[in-house]
């Protein structure tokens, strides 16, 4: 119960490592807020979570792009429970074209979640982490931030900016008692990976020195290290989760 009575967010935590993130949090004693663009869906994973773990969960629809409502959200959730402990920007998409047929659309849409949606919950959440001069923030972010990726000049750009973002972060509220520390999976089996090609993804998996694609879980539980004491010390690092993809 390494993150007993500690409040974390979790944005995109209706499936996918999101969802598997809030899950472990919430194995792990954690009261668990679930983020994510269905209300519906966000609050049906909280009830799952506060009934199979007997913590307290809850449930929001919020677009992680909306400063505006993220802004609201992050009052309501201070409100509600007083504090936050962890907040995991998980949230994602992925819009993919080569450079030269991606539309400004794309890179929009892309930027605009994976890359403002971070700073915007972030900055949701700043003064009452500095206020209580504690807190751990975990970015998702990816492998194709630190090396890019055939057709994802804008998730590759987000993903990068992200890793940006964490360090200055860790520069910046490392003083105060705020660690920030930044994920990078590799292929994990989600939904996300659903617009692949079936070749392709057996082409990557053979590319991965363990032979295989990770789980959700298994990015879950080095975020629940990060957010946990046991990482006391980690601040500002990028930790590549990939089964060896990148060696
Ligand atoms: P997923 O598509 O399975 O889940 C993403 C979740 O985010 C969904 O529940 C979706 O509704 C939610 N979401 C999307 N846009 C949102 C918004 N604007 N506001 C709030 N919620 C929103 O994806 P996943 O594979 O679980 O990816 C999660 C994170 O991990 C993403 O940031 C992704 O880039 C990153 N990642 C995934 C992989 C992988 O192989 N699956 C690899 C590297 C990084």
């Amino acid at each position: 119960m390494k993150l007993k009575d500690k409040v974390v967010v979790v944005t995109g935590a209706a499936q996918g490592i999101g969802e598997a993130i809030a899950r472990r949090c919430a194995a792990d004693g954690a009261t668990v807020v679930v983020w994510d663009l269905s209300a519906e869906a966000a609050k049906a994973k909280a009830a799952e979570l506060s009934e199979t773990y007997n913590v307290t969960a809850s449930g929001w629809a919020v677009n992680v792009a909306d400063s505006a409502a993220v802004s609201a959200a992050a009052a309501e959730v201070v409100a509600a429970f007083g504090r936050i402990d962890g907040l995991v920007n998980n949230a994602g998409i992925v819009a993919d074209a080569q450079l030269k047929k991606m539309s400004e659309e794309q890179w929009d849409r892309v930027i605009s979640i994976n890359l403002k949606g971070v700073y915007n919950c972030t900055r949701a959440f700043v003064d009452t982490f500095l206020a209580q001069g504690s807190g751990s923030i975990v970015n998702i972010s990816s492998v194709v931030g630190v090396y890019g990726n055939f057709g994802q000049t804008n998730y590759a750009a987000a993903k990068a900016g992200v890793l940006g973002m964490t360090k200055t972060w860790a520069k910046e509220l490392g003083r105060k008692g705020v660690r920030s520390n930044a994920i990078c999976p590799g292929f994990i089996a989600t939904p996300i990976l659903a617009s692949m090609p079936d070749n392709v993804l057996k082409t990557m998996e053979s590319e991965v020195p363990l032979g295989r694609m990770g789980e959700p879980a298994e990015i879950a539980a080095v975020a629940a290290f990060l957010l946990s004491a046991d990482a006391s010390y980690v601040n500002g690092a990028v930790l590549e989760v990939t089964g060896g993809l990148t060696i």
